[in-house]
C-alpha cells in the first residue's frame, strides 16, 4: 500500500461480515481497504475453520442446487431442508434466547440472498486475446487496454460529458479508472495517462484476478451455448467478423480512424513553443505552437496539397470523401467515410482555410508571450508520458505519407527540427448496426447469449467502451442469476448512450458521451448559464444512476 493512497471505506477484519461489507462498498464504487491480520493462507475468518460452509435458510434443496458444483448436486438425500423458522429456532437455542430479535430477523430473512450474491462474485471468465499471436494493424504491444491514438481519457469535471460518464463508471466500480490513476500524467482538467503504464496496470489487474483465465488465442467462432461477450473492437476482422456478419445478417460498415504523430520534447524549439492551458485553466499542461497569419496560410496550403498514403490492402476501396456518407451502413468498403470524431487533419484542411482555426488549431484563450497577442492559429502538444519526454500533436490524426508528415508538420512554429517518434496512420473501423440487432441488455436480439461491448457496439471512445464493458458485465451477471436488468435511466449518460444505440436510426454512427444526448431539464429548472445548466443535468444524472444501481443491486 502506498503512503499517499486514500480510501473511502476501511474494514477491519476479513471474516464473512467484513468481506461482504468490503465487497458491497466496492460494488457501489467506494475505494475499500480491508485489513486482516491472518496470513493469506488462513484468510476467511471463522469460515476458514468451517471449511467454507455457510448457514443460511432455504425451503427445498432444489432451490439451492444451482449454487453447488455439478458433482455435488445429487446431495439432496443428505442435505435436509432448513427453513427460516429452523434457522431462527437455532439462533434462540444457541444464544439461550439472548439474540436481538430485529438483528436475528435480518440475518435469517436475508441469509439466502446474501449467499446467492456472494456466489455470484465468483463468476469464472475465460478471456481470449489474440495478441501477441495476431496484431491488428493499429495494435503494437502485448498488453491489455492498449490506447492506440490519443492518450487522453478526456475531461474530469462533473459538468462535462466525459466527467459525468466517469462518475457513473466509478459508481459501477470501474477498475480501469483505478488503473488510470496509477498511470496519470498532467493534462489540465483532463485525465491523460502514460499509455504503457496504463496498459501494464490493467494487464497486471487482469492476470492477478483468480476468476479470469487468460488465453492468448484468436477467436474465430462464436459458441452460443453459454453467455459470450464479444469486445473485439473497431478493427475486428477475418473469420470472427464473418461470423458476426452471419449472426446479424449484416454486411459490415467500414469507415476510417486516424492516429496522430508523436514528437520528442527535446527536439522542440522553446524560443517559440510556450506552456499554457486555455484560459489559464489548471496547470500549464499543454505546450503551444503559435502561428502568425502568414505562417498559417503557408502551412494550410502545404497541408491541403500534401500527398496521402495509399491505404492498406484491408482498406482497399477507401474513398477519403470530404463529407461522411450517410448511407454507408450495410455497404461494402467501396463506400467508406472518414470518421468525424477522429478526422484526419489534411481532410479538415481540405474543407477550407479556416476550418482548422475553428477546430484543433483554435487560438482562443491563449496569449503568445513573445508578441503579447492571441496567435492567429495555435497547435497544442499534450504530454504523452509521465516524464514529459514525448508530446502528441493534438488533433493531428493523419493519413499523410510519413515523409510528407515530416515536411509539412515541421512548418509548425517550434517543430522545425522536431523528431517524430511515431507517425500518424489511418485504419478501418467496424461496428454493428446496433439499432437493428442489439437489445438494451447489449445482447443480440436474435441470439440472446451473444453479448457485445466496446466500440464495436457503437459506444465511441476509450471511456465509453470501458463503460459499455461494465454495463454488459452487469447484464451477463443478471442473466446468470435469472434476472433481467433494466437499462439505466435515459437521463444518465450510460442510459442515454444505450437509448441512442437501440433507437431506430437509418444513418446510425457511433456516439461518444456528450451533453446533447441527455434530456433537457424542465424549463422552469433550467439555469441560463451553460456551466450551471450542465452541472444541474449532471447532478440529476448521478442521482438517477445511483437509484438505478440501488434498485438493481447484483
Ligand atoms: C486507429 C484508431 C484510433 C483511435 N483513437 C482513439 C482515440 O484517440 N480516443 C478514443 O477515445 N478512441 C479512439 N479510437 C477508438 C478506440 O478503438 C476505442 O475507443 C477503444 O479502443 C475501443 O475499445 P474496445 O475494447 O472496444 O476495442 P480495442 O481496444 O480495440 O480492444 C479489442 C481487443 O480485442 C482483441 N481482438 C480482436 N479480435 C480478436 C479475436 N478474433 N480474438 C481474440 N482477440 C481479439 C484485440 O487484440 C484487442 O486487444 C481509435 C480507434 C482506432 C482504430
Amino acid at each position: 500500500m502506498g503512503e499517499d493512497e486514500r480510501f473511502d471505506v476501511v474494514v477491519v477484519g476479513g471474516g464473512n461480515a467484513g468481506f461482504c461489507a468490503a465487497h458491497a462498498a466496492a460494488e457501489r464504487g467506494a475505494a475499500v481497504l480491508l485489513l486482516e491480520k491472518a496470513p493469506a493462507e488462513q484468510a476467511g475468518g471463522n469460515s476458514f475453520y468451517t471449511a467454507g460452509a455457510f448457514r443460511f435458510a432455504f425451503d427445498r434443496f432444489a432451490d439451492i442446487a444451482d449454487l453447488l458444483e455439478p458433482d455435488e448436486r445429487h446431495a439432496d438425500s443428505v442435505v435436509p431442508d432448513y427453513p427460516e423458522s429452523a434457522f431462527e429456532h437455532d439462533m434462540r437455542r444457541i444464544t439461550d434466547g439472548r439474540c436481538d430479535p430485529v438483528l436475528t430477523n435480518v440475518l435469517v430473512s436475508r441469509s439466502a440472498d446474501t449467499v446467492r450474491w456472494l456466489a455470484g462474485k465468483g463468476v469464472k471468465v475465460e478471456l481470449y486475446e489474440q495478441k501477441p499471436a495476431h496484431f491488428s494493424p493499429a495494435h503494437k504491444s502485448e498488453g491489455f487496454a492498449e490506447l492506440i491514438c490519443s492518450n487522453s481519457l478526456k475531461a474530469e469535471r462533473l459538468d462535462s460529458a466525459s466527467g459525468l460518464l466517469k462518475e457513473e463508471m466509478r459508481r459501477m466500480g470501474s477498475q480501469l479508472l483505478n488503473a488510470a490513476e496509477v498511470a496519470r500524467v498532467a493534462a489540465g482538467g483532463a485525465l491523460a495517462v502514460d499509455r504503457d503504464t496504463f496498459s501494464a496496470e490493467v494487464t497486471r489487474m487482469v492476470e492477478a484476478e483468480p476468476n479470469i483465465t487468460v488465453h492468448r488465442e484468436r477467436v474465430e467462432h462464436i459458441d452460443e451455448s453459454a453467455p459470450i461477450l464479444v469486445a473485439t473492437g473497431p478493427l475486428t476482422d477475418g473469420a470472427l467478423a464473418d461470423e458476426i456478419g452471419r449472426l446479424t445478417g449484416d454486411e459490415r460498415l467500414h469507415f476510417y480512424d486516424a492516429v496522430a504523430p508523436i514528437v520528442t520534447a527535446e527536439s522542440l524549439d522553446y524560443e517559440k513553443v510556450f506552456a499554457a492551458s486555455r484560459y489559464d485553466r489548471g496547470e500549464a499542461d499543454y505546450l503551444n505552437c503559435p502561428f502568425n497569419k502568414a505562417e498559417y496560410e503557408a502551412f494550410h496550403a502545404a497541408l491541403a496539397s500534401a500527398e496521402r498514403a495509399p491505404l492498406h490492402e484491408f482498406d482497399a476501396g477507401a474513398e477519403q470523401g470530404a463529407q461522411p456518407d450517410p448511407d454507408a451502413h450495410g455497404k461494402k468498403a467501396d463506400t467508406v467515410t472518414v470518421y468525424e470524431g477522429c478526422m484526419p487533419i489534411e481532410i479538415m484542411a481540405a474543407r477550407g482555410a479556416d476550418t482548422m482555426r475553428f477546430g484543433p488549431l483554435r487560438p482562443v484563450g491563449l496569449m503568445d508571450p513573445r508578441t503579447g497577442h492571441r496567435p492567429w492559429a495555435n497547435v497544442q502538444l499534450r504530454a504523452e508520458n509521465k516524464e514529459r519526454t514525448l508530446y502528441n500533436i493534438v488533433g493531428f490524426q493523419t493519413n499523410l505519407k510519413w515523409g510528407e508528415q515530416k515536411r509539412v508538420f515541421s512548418m509548425i512554429p517550434g517543430l522545425e527540427n522536431a523528431e517524430f517518434v511515431r507517425y500518424g496512420v489511418m485504419h478501418r473501423n467496424t461496428f454493428l448496426d446496433a439499432p437493428r440487432v442489439l437489445s438494451a441488455g447489449l445482447c443480440l436480439k436474435e441470439h440472446p447469449n451473444v453479448f457485445f461491448a466496446g466500440q464495436i457496439t457503437g459506444f465511441e471512445g476509450y471511456m465509453e467502451s470501458a463503460a459499455c464493458g461494465l454495463l454488459a458485465a452487469r447484464n451477463i451477471y443478471a442473466r446468470l442469476e435469472g434476472k433481467e436488468l433494466p437499462a439505466p435511466p435515459i437521463d444518465t449518460m450510460c442510459g442515454a448512450l444505450i437509448q441512442y444505440l437501440t433507437t431506430e436510426n437509418k444513418h446510425f454512427q457511433p456516439m461518444g458521451a456528450n451533453m446533447g444526448i441527455l434530456p433537457p431539464l424542465p424549463e422552469d429548472q433550467r439555469p441560463r448559464d451553460k456551466r450551471l445548466r450542465y452541472m444541474a443535468v449532471a447532478e440529476r444524472a448521478v442521482a438517477s444512476f445511483q437509484q438505478w444501481l440501488d434498485e438493481n443491486s447484483l
